[in-house]
């Protein structure tokens, strides 16, 4: 995989062990190791559903849950080079493989049920488990024994869907979206071309391509013609649909197909513009993309709303493309995913009123707690329950730690700021940068070269109107929305001093759906501030004239941050990830407010 992306990408993550990350990272690293990762028996229990066609009694899921998860620890892995980890993962992927059968299936759906419903979107999870996994995995043996599988597993599907005498057409594998959950196999199934050569697997995604995404029209010609926005599509669902343009990435890449890689940035472009929240997620109906861009401004009684599916695959697919383009915009849009959709979906107050769930599935905006509800939950065996949510959430936890420091071909790019260290080889000669903050509770960055002449270049934030950029106690110039680009070697000291006043947003679009409220939110750096009933009465009520406030320290709430300010109502608003934590009415949230 590697060589491709020398040859297509901009930026490079790093590889495990090169950035080692602390503090506020690390605690998230350790949550998700703790609590879910290092779980034998959830790992055995995943591969269990494998064992018998667990998904025929309701046309489940099952099957995703195993790679979904996988995929997500080997990203969690990348980030934190952590060994007990990486042991528990391959003892789980040797379990896995056992569950192959002679045909070549690692399946949840029998003969009988197979190529309907979920099967091909759980064959795909089955498929990108094992992909990623190859991608950290040491042992030259196991990765045979994983390619060996990977092509039988792929061989089968290769074998009964497509155009040929007897085979199923792939949007017809599913009733469910026009398909759009089978196409989304395009990703891994490109991903095994590049892993294997062997041609017969870009063939089939070449199939995947022409047939469009899903059976009612063509979503990738519609996205490269720009012809009408997502919300408009025959399906809208929101999560299977950004996979899908994932694949179309990956498959851009490899054949170097300009049009394909132009309707993903298409694509992506048109998410960010009339579905992206305040919060960073999407989808404000259900888990459908809906206009959220105006939608996120009315009350949603339900509370079912931008599915934390939907939070990690936008992230991803940002991250995607930010590797390729190297464009500031996609570490804008990841950073405010990170801070305030992602780590709020993180269950850090209380698990076991939800059964043991780690993770919430659905972030609220106006007047709602959290906890409304386990996004495609299926129980697994006695009261052992599992999400898709709860499956996919580890993935953005180690993106969160493989964005922030990335190497380009000739610097050391900061997209965001962390406690790390990080050390690269660059043009053959190592690198290595110490990074110390308390970002984002705190606004100022310090970043040691510890050796290696480099250039670095260092995102200044959108949001952050009057910066101060230091070299060596000397003024560097810089602009709010673009990197800035130093020359530094060893013993540099870099300060980076960010704009946290509190600001105001107010939404740009009120299209058709638009109310009359004119509602704003509030900011603080990347954190999008919140009201929360467990230390504020008029939880919707607040002053968009905020001159007056200070940082409240000792709040009873565990937050990031917390202000105090002197307006009507004496407000009190802390960071949104922090707020609703404990899941009940106790703890209603707004981002959204009114005058
Ligand atoms: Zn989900």
């Amino acid at each position: 995989m590697k060589k491709i992306y020398q040859k297509t990408d901009k930026l490079f993550m790093p590889q495990a062990g090169e950035v080692q990350a602390k503090d506020f990272l690390k605690f998230y690293f350790d949550f998700v190791c703790e609590n879910q990762l290092y779980d034998e028996d959830l790992w055995a229990l995943l591969v269990k559903q494998f064992t018998y066609p667990s998904d025929d009694v309701d046309n489940g899921w099952r099957g995703e849950f195993w790679g979904k998860l996988m995929r997500g620890a080997s990203f969690v892995y990348t980030a934190t080079g952590d060994e007990r980890l990486y042991d528990i993962l391959t003892h789980t992927v040797n379990d896995l493989l056992k569950t192959q059968d002679s045909s070549g299936r690692i399946c949840t759906y029998s003969r009988e049920k197979e190529f309907t419903a979920w099967d091909m979107w759980c064959r795909k999870y089955v498929l990108l488990g094992l992909e990623y996994f190859y991608d950290i995995c040491k042992s030259g043996k196991l990765k045979e024994e994983i390619v060996s599988a990977l092509e039988k597993h792929a061989g089968y599907i290769v074998d009964h869907v497509g155009n040929g005498d007897g085979k199923i057409n792939i949007n017809k594998t599913s009733k469910e979206w026009y398909g759009l959950n089978s196409s989304s196999i395009l990703e891994p199934m490109v991903r095994l071309y590049v892993i294997t050569g062997n041609r017969k697997f870009l063939d089939f995604a070449d199939y995947i391509v022409s047939e469009g995404g899903m059976t009612e029209d063509n979503i990738f010609e519609r996205a490269y013609q720009k012809n009408g926005y997502p919300y408009e599509y025959p399906a809208t669902k929101a999560y299977e649909m950004m996979s899908c343009f994932e694949g179309l990435l990956e498959y851009s890449r490899v054949t170097g197909n300009k049009k394909w890689e132009q309707a993903v940035i298409n694509f992506a472009d048109m998410i960010s513009e009339t579905e992206i929240t305040v919060i960073g997620s999407a989808g404000c109906t259900h888990e459908l993309f809906d206009h959220s861009a105006v939608r996120q401004l009315e009350e949603n009684e339900s509370g079912i709303m931008q599915e934390t599916c939907v939070t990690v695959t936008w992230l991803k697919l940002c991250s995607q493309l930010l590797r390729l383009t190297g464009d500031i915009k996609y570490a804008e849009l990841m950073e405010r995913t990170v801070y305030n959709a992602l780590t709020g979906c993180v269950n850090t107050e209380l698990r076991h009123e939800n059964m043991g769930m780690i993770f919430d599935s659905y972030s609220p905006l106006i007047n709602q707690s959290r906890g409304r509800g386990m996004g495609g939950m299926r129980i697994l065996e006695l009261f052992n329950l599992f999400g898709c949510c709860t499956a996919i959430a580890a993935a953005g936890i180690g993106l969160m730690g493989l964005y922030p420091i990335m190497k380009s071909r000739d610097s050391i790019v900061i997209n965001s700021y962390i406690s790390a260290a990080a050390e690269f080889e660059i043009n053959g000669a190592k690198a290595k940068i110490s990074m110390d903050t308390k970002y984002p509770a705190d606004n100022i960055v310090y970043i040691k070269i510890e050796y290696g002449n480099n250039l670095m270049k260092i995102r200044i934030p959108q949001y952050s109107e009057s910066t101060v950029l230091l070299l060596n106690g000397r003024n560097i110039e810089c602009t709010a929305g673009e990197y800035a680009e130093v020359n530094v070697k060893s013993g540099d000291r870099i300060i980076l001093i960010l704009d946290f006043e509190i600001r105001v947003i107010i939404p740009s679009r009120f299209g058709a759906h638009g109310n009359s409220i004119n509602r704003f939110a509030l900011a603080s750096g990347p954190l999008i501030l919140a009201k929360d009933s467990r230390v504020c009465e008029e939880i919707n009520k607040a002053t968009d004239i905020v001159q007056k406030y200070k940082k409240k320290d000792n709040l009873k709430v565990p937050c990031i941050t917390a202000f105090e300010c002197d307006d009507d109502n004496d407000s009190i608003l802390i960071d949104y990830s922090s707020a609703g934590k404990t899941w009940n009415k106790d703890s209603k949230l707004s981002v959204w407010f009114e005058r």
